[in-house]
């Protein structure tokens, strides 16, 4: 190593340090990178590959991005996963005696992304980090660096935690450097971008405030990990991070990971996008922290019924306020991100444009207040009465900062004059300089009486007197000195002109130093108002929420739900909430849902594509919609609480893991028969297709008859097993229902109307009828259902019997129509033309 150039051990020393990231390794207006990095970096980042002498025989491979345009870089490398440590010059090159010191003062990793195009306006980015105690005891935590909230819970199984992290979208995991290998790779397959690690996680002094509330070592032990993590990466003041609150996810309704997907609540499953998910249909939010808030909400539906109604009645006021609510929704236009801007203040690269925003934001405080107190109600008094304006900090931003500050920190410009007597005294002697200037010109021009003579400036020779060839003889000799020629013109510069321009420039750089100086005062005095700042956007993004809901409901004309202690479901005129926005509300059929104590299955039969999944999917999205406070879409609903729901809905066929359909299905199915209660909701729909007809037949089958004997939660089960409707008549609770289809034209509509019974068996048929197959051949098809009917015994003789009927029989009318009255009196052990279907869901666009 001593035969490398001092600055290149230096290099190494650095880089012995952050083996697992990118050194950026700043030399005059670059960051370079040395060594494996250069060549990594320059394939991800395709740039090019250089190289230079590094004291050995070798040359060095080095890449290089310009200092100024390093975030795009970087932003690259993170969003890839990579974590990058920025290694300054923190000396003075002119006071350095052999290398300058450099220093790493800040890594940037996947889940400590503080601005930039890494941050999207309405979601978290969040770290976390895992400490697993034993296998029945999992600590997590979780912080947004961005915001400064963090929590914290515990967990009794990996599951959980996965399930946690995929809610969360984690980017980054914190991990003890002996974590579970296999484990990891399990977070990484949800999706976590790096993992990290942190062993040292006794509880340090330094952030032991943030820690206060935690009443168990656990829970410490896993907050203070990811603590340590950030203060060693960010290097710098968090000021900003709020204290650790515990949750636990039993407080919430629980709704799995593969459940949250396959309902879409906040992306769709083909696109991953926002689009086409609850969570698009419900955002009218008006700024980034109430869209922020909104997901999270979506994501943890609650089931204390207090709580509930409480979000639903300020709702109501909110509904019954047109007007105030639309002003009110003025306002919050005009709210910045108040939490980002926080923390940026505390991590100390706010701007003086970041602190305008948080003036004008500050400034619609009182608007909001007085809007609330207009609508007159107790309960929305009380949100009125937590809006803090922070006054102090509106006064201080009112009288400090312009209106247009540059981006620059370093060019003036940013304090108002009358602030600081001393920067006034500056500015003056800078402002009477330009005048004076201005004055010189003029009276040059009368006594030489060159019109076209001006005096100007630039960055090398200061002011200059400038006059053209043509008229250098009008000029008084030896008053002149000569100091640049131009093509067709001297620059020349005087004494008094020279003087004045000592006190200009000397003016000039003292106001920059002096409003730098003032800025960064000013930052630490906003700085105290950090908690209060978070408390008011709290207050606002739950208020933006709420004022959202009301929004939403009035628009799409949803009702308040009832809370039924009985668990019962009536549910009237009810809709999927997305389908029906993306169909025409006119075309949407609605559909009513009835469920108690003696309906608590319901078997539903129906062609494909006749509705069977909508209808499930809606009941579930009316059930969360109701618990995480909005009004949902029916004319009428009474609905339990629900405390999980389970789904096993087609579609989401697992990308991820490489396991077969089947199996997922069957991981789904025992998740739910695992974890479900009486106070559960199941979705399964089609289960047991993925395999052969009596295989698939009888696991549905035993499934239905566990929930329904040994579990008791209110279920809702599509087949194509049209033999399964005869489970009506054992199973008490078990009811059937089915979606209709009527021939129109030689056509098959599709009613999407839910009806009480089973579903025309003969449906297949039918449909093979219109697509014209031979009428000899259909007649043969009916001949060989009807022959099935008969038979009583088992699949095996099911195989004589198609081989041993013979005899022609009529061509059956189609009952569909009237499929109501159809209840087949025993099992058809086979059937044929419902295939298991192709599952094609509508795109949305
Ligand atoms: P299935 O599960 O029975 O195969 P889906 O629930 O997937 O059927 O619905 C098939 C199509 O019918 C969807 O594209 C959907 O847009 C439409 N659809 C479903 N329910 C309704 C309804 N109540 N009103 C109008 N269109 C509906």
């Amino acid at each position: 190593m001593t035969a490398y150039t001092p600055m290149i051990q230096q290099y190494l020393a650095v880089k012995a340090d952050y083996k697992d990231a990118f050194l950026f390794f700043r030399l005059g207006d670059f960051y370079e990178m040395f060594f494996e990095d250069a060549i990594n970096a320059s394939q991800e980042l395709e740039i090019t590959l250089t190289s230079r002498e590094g004291g050995t025989e070798d040359r060095i491979p080095m890449c290089g991005v310009p200092y100024h345009s390093a975030a795009n870089y970087i932003e690259q490398l993170v969003a890839k996963g990579y974590k990058v440590a920025i290694c300054e010059q923190t000396e003075d090159p002119k006071q350095a005696k052999g290398v300058v010191r450099r220093e790493v003062v800040q890594l940037i990793t996947p889940g400590t992304v503080m601005d930039g195009k890494g941050l999207t306006d309405k979601e978290n980015n969040y770290i976390a980090s895992v400490t697993a105690f034993d296998d029945t005891t999992y600590g997590l935590a979780y912080n947004d660096i961005s915001t400064g909230e963090s929590r914290v819970t515990l967990l009794t199984n990996f599951d959980e935690v996965l399930n946690e992290l995929a809610v969360l979208d984690a980017k980054e995991v914190v991990v003890a450097s002996n974590f579970d290998g296999e484990l990891q790779k399990k977070m990484r397959e949800r999706d976590v971008l790096a993992i990290s690690f942190e062993d040292n996680s006794s509880i340090e002094m330094n952030f032991a405030n943030l820690l206060e509330d935690l009443n168990q070592d656990k829970l410490k032990q896993t907050a203070a990990r990811l603590f340590h993590y950030l203060y060693r990466s960010q290097k710098r003041s968090l000021d900003h991070l709020q204290p650790v609150t515990t949750y636990q996810i039993h407080q919430f309704m629980k709704i799995d990971y593969y459940s949250k997907r396959n309902l879409e609540l906040t992306e769709t499953i083909r696109s991953k996008g926002k689009k086409g998910s609850l969570l698009w249909l419900l955002d009218e939010t008006m700024t980034a922290m109430g869209g922020r808030t909104l997901k999270h909400w979506i994501d943890r539906p609650l089931i204390d019924r207090e709580q509930i109604e409480h979000r639903h009645s300020l709702v109501e006021v909110l509904m019954n306020h047109y007007f105030e609510r639309q002003e009110l929704r003025e306002k919050l236009k005009e709210v910045y991100d108040l939490e980002r801007l926080a923390g940026r203040v505390a991590f100390g690269n706010v701007n003086a444009r970041d602190l305008v925003q948080l003036k004008y934001s500050l400034l619609q405080v009182p608007f909001l207040k007085e809007i609330l107190l207009n609508m007159q109600d107790s309960r929305v008094n009380e949100i009125a009465e937590k809006l803090d304006p922070c006054e102090e900090v509106t006064d201080l931003l009112e009288q400090a900062i312009v209106e247009n500050p540059p981006l620059s920190l370093k060019e003036g410009n940013i304090i108002q004059d009358g602030y600081n007597e001393q920067l006034d005294q500056y500015r003056d002697a800078s402002r009477n300089g330009k005048t004076w200037i201005a004055q010189l010109e003029r009276e040059e021009r009368e006594k030489t009486g060159i019109k076209s003579l001006k005096v100007g400036y630039n960055r090398v020779f200061g002011y200059y007197i400038e006059v053209t060839r043509a008229n250098l003889h009008l000029l008084e000799e030896g008053r002149y000195e000569r100091k640049q020629t131009l093509t067709n013109a001297e620059r020349f510069i005087t004494p008094e002109l020279k003087e004045k321009e000592a006190l200009i420039l000397q003016a000039e750089e003292k106001i920059g130093e002096l409003e730098y100086e003032l800025f960064t005062e000013i930052r630490e005095t906003v700085k105290e108002y950090i908690p209060r700042l978070q408390a008011l956007a709290k207050t606002v993004s739950g208020l933006d929420v709420l004022q959202c809901f009301a929004q939403v409901s009035e628009n799409r004309r949803y009702v308040k739900p009832q809370f039924s202690s009985e668990r019962r479901v009536v549910v009237k005129d009810g809709r999927h909430p997305v389908v029906e926005k993306v169909l025409n509300t006119q075309e949407y059929v609605p559909n009513d849902c009835f469920m108690d104590s003696d309906r608590e299955v319901l078997l539903i039969t129906g062609p494909n594509m006749s509705g069977k999944s909508t209808y499930m999917r809606q009941i579930a999205l009316t059930s969360i919609l109701a618990q995480i406070g909005c009004y949902v879409p029916a004319s009428e609903a009474v609905l339990p609480i629900f405390d999980q729901v389970f789904t096993r809905i087609g579609a989401a066929d697992d990308l991820i893991s490489g396991q077969s359909t089947f199996m997922v299905e069957m991981l789904e199915a025992k998740n739910a028969i695992a974890n479900a209660t009486q106070n559960s909701l199941i979705l399964f729909d089609e289960i047991g297709r993925g395999t052969s007809t009596y295989d698939g037949m009888a696991l549905a089958q035993a499934i239905i008859e566990y929930i329904h004997t040994r579990i008791g939660a209110k279920t809702l089960f599509s087949t194509h097993y049209h033999e399964l409707t005869v489970l009506e008549e054992e199973l008490s609770k078990l009811k059937n229902i089915h979606v209709s289809a009527i021939e129109h034209n030689g056509k098959v509509v599709f009613l999407h109307k839910i009806k009480e019974g089973p579903a025309d068996k003969s449906y297949g048929i039918h449909v093979a009828q219109l697509a014209e197959l031979p009428a000899e051949l259909i007649a043969r098809a009916n001949e060989i259902l009807t022959a099935f009917e008969q038979q009583p015994g088992g699949p095996g003789e099911v195989k004589e019997q198609r081989v041993a009927v013979a005899a022609p029989a009529a061509v059956q009318e189609s009952k569909a129509a009237e499929a109501d009255q159809v209840v087949p009196d025993h099992l058809t052990q086979l059937s044929f033309f419902d295939e298991p279907k192709e599952t094609k869901k509508p795109e949305l666009s």
